[in-house]
């Protein structure tokens, strides 16, 4: 249950809900402000989670399946405008304008032009269809200048996503998933339909939540990307991406692929399956993703008596041309890799880890759109849905009664580092007169003790929290007193 409107329903007649608040029965304005408000501690809330979830042990921290889906936004497709649309709404307009002028010019003609009574001003028309044409044209003019290709008029920040042939207005939900118990364990809301370019984002922040050395990350084909698996390597992330097809489109013809040509780094030139060596051309070529490339050729009388030639040229070419990226030793790197047995096994488990949690929320949970605008507020209601989701899983593993003994144990800790015993902790440094004031709370501070101040609050921790063990066994595989 997401909406405001409904919550604050809830508040009134669950009494689950009822006692959770305490009896509060805030109006839906205050629960949509309080959302909108605190987006940012919201999607903070599922990190911290999934921080205090590594003393449950549920944290794998060896591999990440990433993965994203789109999610509809608070807009409707038709308040989309792309460049395209807008080109053809003028063009409409242009026709319908010339259309009307020349109508305008026959009734003169026919001197016709005096309107009949009750008619439509031939002026007040013409002078809407310019204004229409005006207010589209200043449009298109905004869009280029902002160098985007579309634009919503109801949520700035959604865009025309297109997949498998289906098409929504909303977001890209991207989620790093580990592969222990399916936690989602970083997750980034974005507007690009286009997936390459965000395997380093989420594996990075996958890393730093997991707080691993290093990392390996499985990605469906619509991560490869040269630069990203640069950066990926570059951090001590291991990525398994699938090679895309393109790679294996020439094979497929039954032509020599690029991973045919043998690369020589130290005569700097590549070697083809009849043994001759293709040299690179003195300039460079920028291509249109940024890439530096360098081209290597082979000579024409060589491949004139090549026997292989059938398996190598297209009919229209007389030598074999090999294109090289300044960073190809990353791909290359990435190749072998991908050619290894345990490649194929983590790509058949990435289907099984990367899936879960949307299938699990699009399903079941039944999120399938947003409910707010703007990515702010958009990445503060996917915080909550993640969290959700991670804490419904982690019931669902553990069990209800050691999820509650967990939870209590946390209260107890953070009461403790955050009680003013805490602040006390000094105390043998103060005056008897302020070591006997009573705290905020009420309790009166402890009076000064031999024992360190570390020691002593673990001391009142484990105290405090011996009767809430009591009644919810079992506990813990890691015991959370062990942070302090
Ligand atoms: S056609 Fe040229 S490049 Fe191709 S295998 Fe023969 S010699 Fe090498």
């Amino acid at each position: 249950m997401r909406s405001s409107r409904l919550l604050e329903r809830e508040a009134g007649r669950n009494l689950e809900v009822i006692w959770l608040l305490r009896g509060q029965r805030p109006g839906y304005r205050t629960i949509a402000k309080f959302r909108a408000e605190n987006a940012v501690a919201l999607r903070a809330a599922n990190r911290d989670f999934v921080r205090l979830l590594g003393r449950l042990a549920l944290l794998g921290g060896d591999l990440v399946a990433i993965d994203g889906a789109f999610f509809d936004g608070n807009a409707s497709k038709s308040s989309v405008v792309t460049a395209r649309r807008l080109g053809e709404r003028l063009a409409a307009l242009d026709r319908d304008i010339d259309a009307y002028a020349e109508a305008l010019a026959a009734s003169d003609a026919s001197e016709a032009a005096e309107p009949a009574v009750g008619s439509v001003d031939p002026g007040a028309a013409m002078a809407a269809l310019l204004a229409r044409r005006a207010e589209t044209a200043a449009t298109l003019a905004q869009l280029e200048a902002s160098g985007e290709t579309q634009h919503c008029r109801t949520d700035a920040d959604a865009r025309l996503l297109s997949k498998s042939g289906q098409s929504l207005c909303g977001y890209n939900v991207q989620i790093a998933v580990d592969a222990a118990h399916k936690l989602i364990v970083a997750s980034e809301v974005v507007n690009d339909g286009n997936d390459t370019g965000q395997l380093h984002a989420l594996a990075s922040a996958a890393k730093a939540v997991l707080a691993a050395e290093t990392l390996r990350v499985v990605a469906d084909v619509g991560y490869h990307n040269g630069e990203t698996l640069r950066a990926c390597e570059a951090d001590g992330i291991e990525a398994f991406v699938a090679v895309p097809e393109r790679a294996r489109q020439l094979p497929a013809e039954g032509r020599f692929g690029l991973a045919s040509f043998i690369y020589d780094a130290v005569e700097d030139i590549y070697r083809c399956p009849a043994g001759e060596s293709l040299h690179p051309s003195p300039t460079r070529r920028l291509d249109a993703t940024g890439k530096w490339r360098i081209r290597y050729t082979s000579r024409k009388a060589r491949c004139r008596l090549c026997p292989m030639r059938a398996s190598c040229l297209s009919p229209k070419r007389d030598r074999r041309e090999v294109e090289r990226w300044e960073h190809e030793d990353v791909i290359e790197r990435h190749r072998a890799r991908m050619a290894a047995d345990i490649a194929a096994a983590v790509l058949r488990q990435r289907k099984a880890l990367a899936e879960h949690p949307f299938g699990t929320l699009k399903c079941r949970a039944g999120y399938r759109h947003f409910l707010v605008r703007g990515f702010a507020k958009v990445r503060g209601e996917w915080g909550l849905m993640a969290l959700c989701y991670n804490l419904t899983r982690v019931i669902n593993i553990i069990g209800l009664p050691r999820f509650i003994a967990w939870i209590a144990r946390l209260l107890v800790l953070a009461a403790t580092i955050l009680s003013p015993t805490r602040l006390c902790i000094p105390t043998t440094n103060l005056p008897k007169r302020q070591t006997a004031k009573k705290t905020p709370s009420g309790y009166p501070t402890r009076s000064t003790t031999s024992k360190p101040p570390q020691l002593r609050v673990l001391a009142q921790s484990r105290s405090a929290s011996a009767s809430t063990r009591r009644h919810h066994a079992p506990r813990p595989k890691h015991d959370v007193y062990s942070v302090t």
